[in-house]
């Protein structure tokens, strides 16, 4: 566990915390029977404001290596992803006019959902992802692939092995990255001349907005809204030159990023951080209101469900996210709640969630154990899920939503 020495974007020692999540397991790390018994680490979870240019991140971080080289994470997994990430690519495909001479590189390429959709385009790819396990993955589709951090080191040894690029993206990735000088600085080094970094963060407005406390777990070391962000390029001669908020996976962030000089920035960027002014994500009594609520969302939910348990209710939860592991540890809520998490990834399936220990299961078992409620912890799929749970609903389950309020739907 590192202290931080003070802000990650702007290096001022004026970061106040304002959310103390407790002392938590890391929540990609689902255990196996075998590992039920051993000790599992747990380390403090909080969040800071940056009082000089208003970063919002975590204030202790744990060593990436202990949480991204065996990782259980799936891109493909999800409809809504995998068409997202066609949009993406036929997106900037199109709007850069990128073709067999250009190379798109895909920094946290996971099992590259992105880059065959790049591929599929006839456009050059190369992944790059610290996570061996993921690598199999991969295989067989004809990605290549760096297995590493990306970074001011390992950005040259990119560039001489498969030359610079047109086009570098980081989807969800970028808040996971606590060294962000040296990965801006690796930009600069592995992006051709004009070429352009697009990345994609879950969008701290929308974190507002959903209450998504839960998001907070320590991969995400950063919450990005676009002010910050601005902040970080222009240290490094780079600037955004075009700003953009999507809907999809719980609210998107979309920052095209270019060297100053090289483009120049259109309306879009001063809309967004007129939105981001309008909603008060500069200041720090936001976060303060965002904290409290927070709070009470733990109390409301918990005498939810312990009010159903009185009842001689049976309840199970749906979607065993990272997001899923933050908000049972916090709300301290377990298998004394909780009978069974059902989750369609077999990757996780016979294992369980870090720190409360709760089983996860296949979504089968919705239908023949027929639960009479469902706490739904992936609730930024909510539509898909419910759509996809159509049979249970029919026989009289019912689901609850834990954000931005408590809600049985
Ligand atoms: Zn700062």
């Amino acid at each position: 566990m590192t202290r931080s020495d003070g802000c990650l974007v702007c290096a001022s020692a004026r970061v106040e915390e304002f959310l103390d999540l407790g002392e938590t397991a890391l929540a990609n790390k689902f255990l196996t029977a075998e590992e039920l018994d051993r000790p599992e680490s747990r380390f403090p979870l909080r969040v800071g404001f940056c009082h000089q240019c208003g970063h919002v991140q975590l204030t202790e971080f744990v060593p990436p290596a202990a949480m991204f080289e065996d990782y259980l994470y799936i891109s493909s997994a999800s409809e809504t992803l995998k068409g997202h990430f066609d949009d993406i690519a036929s997106t900037l495909v199109s709007r850069f006019d990128l073709g067999g001479d250009d190379l798109v590189v895909d920094i946290g390429c996971n099992d590259a959902s992105l880059l065959t959709r790049f591929r599929d385009r006839g456009v050059r790819t190369l992944g790059v992802d610290p996570a061996e396990n993921l690598a199999d993955f991969a295989k067989g589709t004809g990605i290549e692939r760096y297995c590493g951090f990306f970074g001011a080191d390992s950005a040259p040894q990119i560039a001489r092995r498969w030359g610079q690029a047109s086009l570098i993206t980081a989807t969800n990735t970028f808040p996971h990255i606590p060294d962000l000088d040296g990965f801006v600085r690796g930009l600069d080094l592995a992006l051709a001349p004009g070429g352009r970094f697009v990345v994609e963060a879950h969008y701290l407005v929308d974190i507002l907005d959903q209450l998504a406390f839960d998001t907070v777990y320590h991969e995400h070391v950063s919450y990005w809204a676009l002010g910050p962000m601005r902040r970080l390029f222009a240290r490094h001669g780079m600037q955004v030159v075009r700003a953009e908020h999507l809907d999809i996976h719980h609210g998107q962030l979309r920052a095209t990023v270019q060297r100053i000089g090289e483009g120049e920035p259109d309306e879009s960027v001063a809309e967004i951080l007129a939105l981001e002014e309008e909603r008060g994500v500069p200041s720090f009594e936001t976060f303060q209101e965002f904290a409290r609520r927070t709070r009470q969302i733990k109390i409301d939910l918990r005498k939810c469900l312990t009010d159903l348990k009185a009842e001689g209710r049976k309840v199970a939860a749906y979607g065993a996210p990272a997001k899923g592991s933050t908000l049972l540890e916090y709300m301290e809520i377990g298998t004394d709640l909780i009978d069974f998490i059902a989750d369609r990834s077999a990757l996780k399936q016979g294992r369980y969630t870090p720190g409360s220990h709760i089983p996860i299961v296949e979504p089968e078992r919705l239908l023949t154990d027929r639960p009479d409620y469902v706490l739904l912890l992936a609730w930024n799929f909510v539509d898909e899920i419910l759509a996809q749970q159509a049979a249970y609903r029919q026989g009289g389950g019912q689901f609850i939503l834990p954000v931005p309020e408590v809600k049985i739907v």
